[in-house]
C-alpha cells in the first residue's frame, strides 16, 4: 500500500522546492510555530486537511471568498465560463459588466482597470497619482499594507518624522526614500510631513481600514485631516480598499466615511475566488492610463473572464441577498458573545470586529489604533490560542496581526462550533 499522505510529508517535499515550502510567506507557520496543514478541498465555511480533517476556516484565503468557499450559486457561473472561454487577450464583454456594475453604484468611482493583484492595482494607482500631479512622494502610513510593491516595503526610520528605511531586502534606499511615512493615528504627524515635504507629495495612500497588521479602527476625524492636508497641498488621496472594498459595504470605507477619494484600489473579494484587482477613480486621472494616455500599464491575463464572471456572480448575489447587513450583524453579535465569555472566565483576551472582520489580541483600557499600541507579548499569546483553536478544528491564519474573515457561509453552525472552540482555546491558553 502506498504511504499515507500527510501534511508533514508533503511540507518536507514543499521545503525543498520553493522557499520556506510556500508561495506567499504568511502560510507558512513561522510565526506560529509548528508545521503547516496541507488543504485538498474547500467548501463554504469549511477546510478538509490532506489527512481528512474538517476546520471551520476563519482564513479564507484572506478575504476574497465573502460568501465562502465555492459558493454555489458562483460556481454555476464560473462553470458556464469555462466552457465558453478562458483567456483571450482581446475585448470581450465580462470585464465591461463588472466594470459598469460597479461604476453604477460607486459615485466617486468614474473608470476603472482591472488588474490580476492588489499588489498590482497599487503599483498602478501609484503610477498614475505621479504622472498627474508630477511629483515624486508618495505618504503611506506605519500598520498600511499596500502588497509588495517596491516603495511600499518600507518602515519608519529613526530620525525625522516622515522618514523611512527599507523594510525588505532588495529595496533600494533611492526606491524607499521616494516614500514618507506617518504614523497612524496621530494628526500632529501628519501635519509635520505636510508642513516639510507638502509640495512633493503626489499622494497620500491609505487603508481606511488598516486590517494588515491586526485592526486598527481609526478615528474618522483622523481620515478625514489626512485627507484634508492632502487636499491643502495639491496631493490625491489614494484608498487602499483591497480588504474593505465590497466588504463593509459596497462602496466600501469611502461609502461608509463619505469621503470620494481622487483613486481607489480593490482586490480579494472583487475577484470572487479568482485572481483579480482593479484601480479606479477619477475619470481625469484614469485618462492618464495607455492606451489613451501616458501611463503604461498592461496585463496578458488582465479582466480574465473567470474571475470576472466570479467576481460579478459575487457581487451580484450579496447585494440581492442584502447579504452585507446580515454579515455584519452576525459578526458583531457574535464577537459580542466572544468578548462576554472572556470576561465572564476572566481571561484578558479580547476581539475586536468591524463589519465582518475580526482580529483576536490581548485586552487593552484602550483601543488598538496604531502599532505603538501593539501588547508585548502578543505574537506569544497567540501562538498558544492559534494551536488550541487548530487541535480543535478551527482554522485561524497563522499570524498574530492577520484578520479572520467571516462569510456568508459561516452562519449557523460553524459558528457555534466555533464559539465553543474559542472558549475553550481562551481557557487553556492562560493555564498553559
Ligand atoms: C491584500 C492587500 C493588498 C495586496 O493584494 P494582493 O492581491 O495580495 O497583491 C494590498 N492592499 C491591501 C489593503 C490588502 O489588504
Amino acid at each position: 500500500m502506498a504511504e499515507a499522505i500527510t501534511s508533514k510529508s508533503l511540507y518536507e517535499r514543499a521545503l525543498k522546492i520553493s522557499p520556506g515550502g510556500v508561495h506567499s510567506p504568511v502560510r507558512a507557520s513561522k510565526s506560529v510555530g509548528g508545521e503547516p496543514v496541507f488543504f485538498r478541498f474547500a467548501e463554504g465555511a469549511y477546510l478538509e486537511s490532506v489527512e481528512g480533517r474538517r476546520y471551520v476556516d476563519f482564513c479564507q484565503s484572506f478575504g476574497p471568498n465573502i460568501l465562502g468557499h465555492r459558493d454555489p450559486d458562483v460556481s454555476r457561473e464560473v462553470e458556464k465560463i469555462l466552457s465558453r472561454a478562458w483567456t483571450l487577450g482581446a475585448c470581450e464583454p465580462y470585464s465591461l459588466e463588472l466594470a459598469e456594475w460597479m461604476v453604477s453604484r460607486i459615485p466617486w468611482l468614474e473608470q476603472v482597470r482591472f488588474v490580476c493583484s492588489g499588489t498590482e492595482a497599487v503599483m498602478s494607482a501609484l503610477r498614475v497619482a505621479r504622472a498627474a500631479t508630477g511629483r515624486s512622494k508618495i505618504l503611506k502610513f506605519d500598520g498600511c499594507y499596500h502588497g509588495h510593491v517596491d516603495s511600499m516595503l518600507v518602515k519608519a526610520g529613526s530620525g525625522l518624522a516622515g522618514e523611512v528605511a527599507s523594510d525588505s531586502a532588495g529595496v533600494p534606499q533611492e526606491i524607499a526614500s521616494t516614500t514618507l511615512i506617518a504614523p497612524l493615528d496621530n494628526e500632529d504627524a501628519v501635519e509635520k510631513v505636510f508642513a516639510r515635504s507638502g509640495r512633493e507629495i503626489a499622494a497620500v495612500i491609505l487603508e481606511p481600514l488598516p486590517a494588515n497588521f491586526g485592526l486598527l479602527i481609526q478615528r474618522e476625524e483622523f481620515i478625514r485631516r489626512v485627507v484634508e492636508l492632502a487636499r491643502q497641498h495639491g496631493a490625491l488621496v489614494i484608498f487602499d480598499e483591497v480588504i474593505s472594498g465590497f466588504r463593509v459595504g459596497i462602496g466600501g470605507m469611502a461609502e461608509r466615511l463619505g469621503i470620494r477619494p481622487d483613486l481607489v484600489t480593490y482586490g480579494k473579494v472583487i475577484g470572487g475566488g479568482f485572481p483579480v484587482g482593479c484601480y479606479g477613480g477619477r475619470q481625469d486621472l484614469m485618462n492618464l492610463v495607455a492606451p489613451a494616455g501616458p501611463v503604461y500599464q498592461a496585463g496578458t491575463l488582465s479582466a480574465n473572464p473567470v474571475g470576472m464572471v466570479a467576481g460579478l456572480a459575487t457581487l451580484k448575489k450579496m447585494e440581492q441577498g442584502q447579504i452585507l447587513g446580515k454579515l455584519n450583524d452576525q459578526t458583531s453579535q457574535f464577537c459580542q458573545k466572544l468578548n462576554q465569555h472572556f470576561e465572564r472566565l476572566d481571561r484578558p483576551w479580547a476581539v475586536s470586529e468591524y463589519a465582518s472582520l475580526f482580529w483576536f489580541h490581548p485586552r487593552t483600557d484602550q483601543p488598538l489604533r496604531s502599532v505603538k499600541d501593539f501588547v508585548t507579548g502578543q505574537a506569544d499569546l497567540y501562538r498558544k490560542f492559534f494551536h488550541a483553536c487548530l487541535e480543535r478544528g478551527v482554522y485561524l491564519a497563522p499570524s498574530a496581526f492577520e484578520v479572520a474573515f467571516v462569510s456568508s457561509a459561516h452562519f449557523g453552525a460553524a459558528l457555534d462550533k466555533a464559539e465553543e472552540v474559542f472558549v475553550e482555546a481562551v481557557t487553556e491558553m492562560y493555564e498553559r
